[in-house]
């Protein structure tokens, strides 16, 4: 990508149901016109107005009954492709719908009955589970409904920086470029990108956050009735399983959604045995799905957290605040500095409590690490106090 030259139009017929899958090239952004109607997972597209789309952005023009499209600018790669699991997947989300009406129709004091889905969706890396979520959450906003979105992946999530966990109500179809609005969301701050480091904390973290919103449902009975979409980690093996399972049970999960994997399919399917309430469906993976290697996962986290402070287009211009150290209390959850064994009893072994809060040193480690903002008034408080990142 990234050539000079001077700028060629390209045009794309689209058939019925077929879609043009775009990886943006690395250096330059690429402006695209649709002619006719199509959608980017789930959001319908403005016709006929040049539309940016920023560097490295991975996505798909999908069109349900035809449409043409224009590209101006490079690309690393660009084709259609004819086959894709788009109506299995709008399929699911008519039957989601019919369970949401059903919950509206019911009567709001009857908690039970008038929730609507709780759609979990869960596969290996790279089988396109956020994209997925973010089809049905769309095209159920489009509807007029105000799912809830619960993202549970620390390491690739796409509400806030990467090491949290949060959720928040989608009230329009997502924008493809923008993503999702920061307007209020429930955010918990896990600190870490992957969960082994401290599996402890990231249960609780989600217990917390599945308890938030199980107060917030309680008392609205639109949200309640509009359900939520859970995104998971792509680690479905050993612990990463069981943290699925914990999942499910956490946000009692109605319909689980398994992306591209039989045996993780057969797995839960015979879990659910005995829940007689948990529907779980198997999902073709979509050939579309970009598969990303650690590296690039490294670096998409490192564009996230800039983008986060410094906006996507560079807009906005993050200000600093001078404290002094004295003003500030610094604190780490687990794996702070442990009792030296001489001070133990005879044959004790140094346990670190996961979930300890210990204050931390001010000083050069803590350059370049992102802390969160607790609201909590007592150290021990700092587990159950959300953060609010706006
Ligand atoms: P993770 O393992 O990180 O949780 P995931 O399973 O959630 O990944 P996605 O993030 O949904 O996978 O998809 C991976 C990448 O592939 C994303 O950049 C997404 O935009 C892109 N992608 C998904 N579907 C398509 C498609 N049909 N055409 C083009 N790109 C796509």
């Amino acid at each position: 990508g990234g050539s000079a030259s001077a700028s060629t139009i390209k045009q794309v017929k689209l058939e019925r149901e077929s879609e043009l899958r775009i990886e943006v090239c690395n250096e330059t952004p690429l402006k695209l016109r649709l002619n006719g109607s199509a959608e980017i997972f789930g959001s319908e597209l403005a016709p006929e107005m040049w539309l940016t789309f920023p560097p490295r952005l991975k996505f798909a023009v999908f069109t349900w009954y035809g449409a043409t499209i224009e590209m101006d600018g490079a690309t690393e790669t660009d084709y259609t492709a004819d086959e894709t699991p788009m109506v299995s997947y709008v399929n699911v989300h008519a039957v989601l719908e019919g369970r949401r009406n059903r919950a509206k129709a019911l009567s709001p004091n009857d908690s039970e009955a008038s929730q609507g889905p709780r759609v979990i969706v869960v596969g290996p890396t790279d089988s396109g589970k956020s994209t997925l979520s973010r089809m049905l959450l769309s095209w159920a906003a489009k509807q007029g409904w105000k799912p809830t979105f619960v993202d549970l992946d620390i390491g690739q999530g796409s509400i806030t920086v990467p090491g949290c966990i949060a959720a928040t109500p989608i009230e329009l179809p997502i924008d493809p470029v923008e993503g999702i609005p920061l307007e209020m969301p429930l955010v918990y701050f896990y600190g870490h990108t992957t969960p082994s480091n401290n599996v402890d904390l990231y249960k609780t973290l989600v217990n917390e956050l599945a308890q938030m919103l199980e107060t917030q449902f309680a008392r609205n009975a639109e949200s309640r009735a509009a359900g939520m979409v859970i995104n998971t980690m792509g680690w479905i093996e050993g612990t990463g399983y069981e943290l699925l399972l914990h999942a499910i049970d956490t946000f009692k999960a109605n319909v689980v959604l398994v992306l591209g994997q039989e045996k993780l399919f057969s797995m839960l399917k015979a879990v659910a045995k005995s829940k007689p309430n948990v529907d779980v469906v198997k999902l073709q993976k979509s050939g579309g799905v970009v598969s990303r290697n650690a590296k690039y996962r490294q670096k998409s986290r490192g564009y996230r957290i800039r983008e986060y402070f410094y906006g996507l287009a560079n807009d906005l211009s993050p200000h600093s605040n001078i404290a002094n150290f004295s003003d500030l209390l610094v604190y780490r959850i687990g794996g702070g500095p442990q009792a030296p064994r001489s001070a133990l009893p005879i044959g004790a072994d140094p346990i670190a409590n996961p979930l300890r809060v210990t204050p931390v040193n001010i000083d050069r480690d803590l350059l370049h690490m992102v802390l969160a903002v607790s609201y909590a008034k007592e150290p021990d408080q700092i587990l159950s106090r959300f953060v609010v990142l706006s």
